[in-house]
């Protein structure tokens, strides 16, 4: 392993000492398996003990900003349920439901959709044990079921909403030397962790990227997210339903986008493993491209503030500003203006749904454009 940047510092956090053995013993590790032991370690995972959400967490997210954004994506779920003639049992899946309150604002928008509710069986899919009780706490009266994984869901219609999921899920980064490929790697020196190259290889699997990358370039790969998507699309094409995910990124990954937030601030990723939460941009066209292979139709990629405009978000913010005055009313009008202006959470947040080949993709979305989306590659 080459080394290509470390902090120089001593693992200091008990995580960190036990990675820093593992190292020793048995070599360097994929930035996959650092994220992971990092976010999700039984003992001293990032999600394992800890609310990372809200003031003072680590990080925000769309639904903890405005209960709009929940009614609104849970309203369009509720609508391709009905453009799909309205099946009488579904599954609303969630994977990665934080604190509960998308599910909990979805249920409450969708509770006036006849025959909705009654139709539902809500299905929460999460890893840490303490968002666990938190999720209990705010849905308990809607009776969820937990899973440990996306493949323990009951196979019927699916109905499904991902947000700041995919961006948790492990990558992997290589950097392209010649026409070949270089992993990069943690690894170890004078008992600091380091970021280092492993020996450049020829890659199959990155074939494709010769051709909209030069070398020095980094790409990022995340195998668990399009395996997730593509069995999602499978029970999709195969019982109906949809899916929205929502996150950072764009259509194809290009750049080194592994970063490490802690207390709302940027910090260095290996400078403190277990205490800080780490995340990588979303690459939305290989999950699309997962989920056609699967059978199911895949949207255009839309940007976060165009779906909520679409939605409908500015009339329900005119209602939900009814009646309030002074530092509420800046704060809703602030929240409108961070969830969908270009300049906040409007564009760096891109959706894309997932819907059955024979029934529209879900409203707000368009669906996919082939041209449009190959010009994202030249
Ligand atoms: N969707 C929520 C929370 C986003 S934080 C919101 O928008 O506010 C990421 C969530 O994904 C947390 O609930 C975390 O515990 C969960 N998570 C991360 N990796 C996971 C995995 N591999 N399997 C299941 N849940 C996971």
């Amino acid at each position: 392993m080459v080394r290509v940047a470390g902090t120089g510092r001593a693992a200091v956090t008990p995580l960190g000492h036990l990675i820093a053995r593992r190292i020793a013993a048995t070599g360097p590790m994929t930035l996959a398996d650092f994220m992971a032991t990092c976010l999700l370690h039984p003992e001293h995972g990032y999600y394992t003990n800890r609310d990372p959400l809200g003031a003072a967490g680590d990080f925000t997210t769309a639904p903890e900003i405005s209960q709009m954004f929940g009614e609104l994506i849970g309203l369009a779920l509720a609508q391709a349920w009905r453009d799909q003639g309205a099946p009488a049992r579904i599954v609303l899946a969630e994977p990665g439901p934080g604190r509960g309150t998308l599910m909990a604002d979805m249920l409450r928008a969708t509770a006036r959709v006849p025959g909705f509710a009654a139709a539902v069986g809500v299905h929460l899919v999460e890893a840490s044990p303490a968002l666990r009780a938190v999720q209990a706490a705010r849905l308990g009266a809607h009776a969820p079921h937990w899973h440990d994984s996306l493949a323990d869901l009951p196979e019927g219609p699916l109905f499904l909403v991902a947000n700041e999921f995919f961006d948790a899920l492990p990558i992997r980064q290589f950097v392209r030397v010649g026409n070949e490929w270089a992993e990069r790697q943690v690894g170890l020196a004078d008992g600091a962790l380091i970021l280092g190259l492993a020996p450049p290889m020829p890659l199959a699997a990155l074939a494709h990227r010769l051709a909209d990358t030069r070398p020095g370039d980094v790409v990022e790969t995340c195998a668990p997210a399009e395996a997730m998507v593509a069995e999602i699309a499978r029970r999709i094409a195969a019982h109906g339903g949809a899916a929205i995910f929502i996150d950072y990124g764009g259509a194809t990954s290009l750049g080194d986008t592994f970063q490490a937030l802690r207390a709302h601030a940027p910090c260095d990723p290996l400078a403190a493993p277990g205490e800080a939460d780490l995340t990588a941009h979303v690459a939305f066209a290989p999950l699309a491209a997962a989920a056609r292979a699967a059978g199911a139709g895949a949207s255009a990629l839309t940007a976060q503030g165009v779906l909520l405009e679409r939605l409908g978000i500015t009339e329900r913010a005119r209602v939900l500003a009814r009646g309030q005055t002074g530092a509420g009313l800046a704060s809703h009008i602030a929240a409108h203006r961070r969830l969908t202006h270009p300049q906040e959470m409007g564009n760096l947040f891109q959706a894309l749904a997932i819907h059955p080949l024979g029934a529209p993709p879900p409203p707000g979305f368009d669906p996919d454009q082939p041209k449009a989306a190959n010009a994202h590659h030249a």
